[in-house]
């Protein structure tokens, strides 16, 4: 989350419900000021760990809510949300009877959708006063409405999960689902050429260090590793599907598919079975190629 001090007070991101009482108020607090302050919360894309905590500072503040117009129903409707992200990786790989479970654990992370005041499109500028404006640039990829904030005159891009480089556990993959609209945003973030970039997690790479935000040279270099990762990712399902064929199941594609990836990157099984983000990454990369239609394609 980052905070806008300009003569309006801005909060990007709002975190899962339980963020704004545990996190934002304690570190608000700590500069003077409370929840109530907030006059404006911008919502990088409506993800339950992103907006999930909108309706706590609504109740709060009073505040205006904006989000991009493209991601603006999955913040009205957590469970369309949990639908078009979630459960479609546990059906693909047989887990549908873990469905219900999720969508509950789901529900309480993402908290009750808060009214929203404004849906943003890009080139919206964003004045908080006190110099500080920001200009909406629509990158989706990891969702349809994601978005990066730019100040152009301090140069700083806020792009929160429009760019993932491997994704935030080790071992893990980058959530990329919409692949072709990913790679033109990271080139739309590069040519912004910010000398800040602020990230919305602790993004790993294949040879960068793990920082939340990446400044100067480090820039372009976390950019152009997320675009290799996701080129290596699309290469491991084109081997796949040439060694198996176009019509193999989902689940044996993604096998054959991770063990070409090993190649260029350690995975790390989760609990699941599977690397951190992987259904998800290599389904997407699946149905790109395949035409395959899955929930949110
Ligand atoms: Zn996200």
């Amino acid at each position: 989350m980052y905070l806008i001090r300009g003569e309006r007070l801005g909060l990007i991101d709002t975190g899962v419900a339980s963020t704004p009482a545990e996190y934002i108020e304690p570190a608000l607090r700590s500069m003077g000021l409370s929840l109530r302050d907030v006059e404006v919360v911008i919502n990088s894309h409506g993800h339950h760990d992103h907006a999930g905590g909108n309706d706590a500072v609504h109740r709060a503040a009073q505040c205006e809510i904006w989000i991009h117009r493209d991601d603006a129903p999955i913040a009205r409707d957590p469970d369309a949300a949990f639908d078009l992200f979630f459960a479609r990786n546990l059906s693909l790989v047989g887990r549908a009877s873990r469905l219900e479970q999720a969508r509950v654990a789901h529900r309480v992370t993402a908290g009750q959708p808060a009214p929203i005041a404004r849906e943003l499109v890009d080139g919206d500028v964003l004045d908080f006063g006190r110099g500080i404006a920001f200009r909406v640039v629509h990158t989706p990829g990891h969702t349809r409405g994601c978005i990066t904030l730019h100040w152009e005159a301090e140069g700083i891009a806020i792009s929160e999960d429009s760019a993932l480089g491997r994704g935030s556990r080790p071992g893990g993959m980058p959530l990329i689902f919409y692949p072709d609209l990913y790679r033109s945003s990271l080139q739309r973030i590069e040519g912004l050429r910010p000398r800040v970039l602020c990230l919305g997690h602790h993004y790993l790479t294949l040879r960068q260090t793990r920082e939340s935000i990446r400044y100067g040279d480090l820039v372009a270099a976390f950019l152009r590793e997320s675009a290799e990762i996701q080129e290596h990712i699309e290469a491991a399902m084109d081997r796949a599907l040439l060694a198996l064929g176009t019509g193999a199941p989902f689940e044996q594609l993604a096998r054959g598919a991770l063990r070409h990836l090993e190649e260029e990157m350690d995975l790390a099984a989760g609990p699941d079975g599977w690397p951190n983000g992987a259904i998800g990454a290599l389904s997407s990369a699946w149905a790109a190629r395949t035409g395959a239609l899955i929930a949110g394609h």
